[in-house]
């Protein structure tokens, strides 16, 4: 008797186990974007509606595995595309971690070889998975689903910092653009004000968009407020740690965000941060 109850106890949880896979893989009419809390850092999951999955950098460790257990089904063990943004530590130092975890597809990333141990370890971990490896370039388009588009906007390689001290990594940062109908948001990496200005003089038509990433953090040496106006987001997300020791981000960026109406939304405290967008408008 305790036998069979057994089984039957085990047959109830495979059949809610299968529900519940049905239930979560099942198209949704939502993209979800999870900028996930991994402290000082980026790392940020877009799903589409069809459930093709991309993550945007892994954070500085592997807090961004916990964050990822949260954000993803349990059973989910794959990503189609990772997205290095550019090759520092607050973005790439959980990588490693993940691609052990996790097959992933695609690898895409700037130009730029950075001399970091974490970035070696990574550029081995893309090479043994065998994921399509990719350098970005502006102008290419990733389709997640019919009306869901991931648009590389920028993608630099670094330049050298004077003297030929230290590469100025966030001059290579992946600006890219993701779309769907009618609701758009926007990943500005850790670009500086300097390539802040290229965007501006090459696309500053293009850049409305209803999220905004806040690039580096909210430091004050990117988001400029000639930038931020022309973004104009409704929503503005800071991926920020708390009491971090750059104190970011910077009451200059809050000033400016609040002067063109955005909502801001900081990571340190809310944790992770998850929208939703039906393709024509963003909510939580
Ligand atoms: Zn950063």
């Amino acid at each position: 008797m305790k036998y069979r109850f057994g089984l039957i106890f085990l047959l109830f949880i495979f059949t809610a186990a299968t529900w519940l896979a049905v239930w979560w893989e099942t198209p949704s009419k939502y993209l979800t974007v999870a900028f996930l809390d991994v402290g000082q850092g980026d790392a940020i999951l877009i799903t589409a509606p069809n459930n093709n999955q991309v993550l945007i950098d892994g954070g500085p460790d592997r807090s961004v595995i916990r964050a990822l257990g949260q954000a993803m089904p349990f059973y989910d063990r794959s990503i189609d595309l990772v997205l290095e943004s550019h090759p520092d530590q607050d973005h790439i130092g959980g990588l490693p971690e993940v691609f052990d975890r996790y097959n992933i597809t695609g690898f895409i990333e700037p130009a730029f070889v950075a001399e970091t141990s974490v970035y070696q370890k990574l550029e081995e971990d893309v090479t043994k998975e065998k994921s399509s490896h990719l350098i970005a370039q502006a102008g290419t388009k990733i389709i997640l689903s019919p009306e869901v588009i991931l648009e590389i906007i920028e993608a630099k390689p670094a330049t050298w910092g004077p003297r030929g001290g230290k590469p100025d990594t966030n001059y290579s940062s992946i600006i890219a653009k993701l779309t769907y109908a009618s609701t758009s948001f926007l990943f500005m990496g850790d670009a500086s004000i300097k390539l802040e200005n290229k965007l501006l003089a090459t696309e500053a038509g293009e850049l409305k968009t209803d999220v905004l990433k806040v690039a580096h953090h909210g430091a004050k040496s990117s988001n400029s407020l000639a930038l931020l106006r022309a973004i104009k987001p409704e929503i503005a997300i800071i991926s920020v740690g708390a009491k971090n020791r750059y104190n970011h981000p910077s009451p200059e960026t809050i000033n400016w965000l609040k002067i063109i109406g955005a909502e801001i939304l900081q990571t340190k405290d809310l944790g992770t941060i998850k929208l939703k967008s039906d393709g024509i408008s963003v909510g939580f």
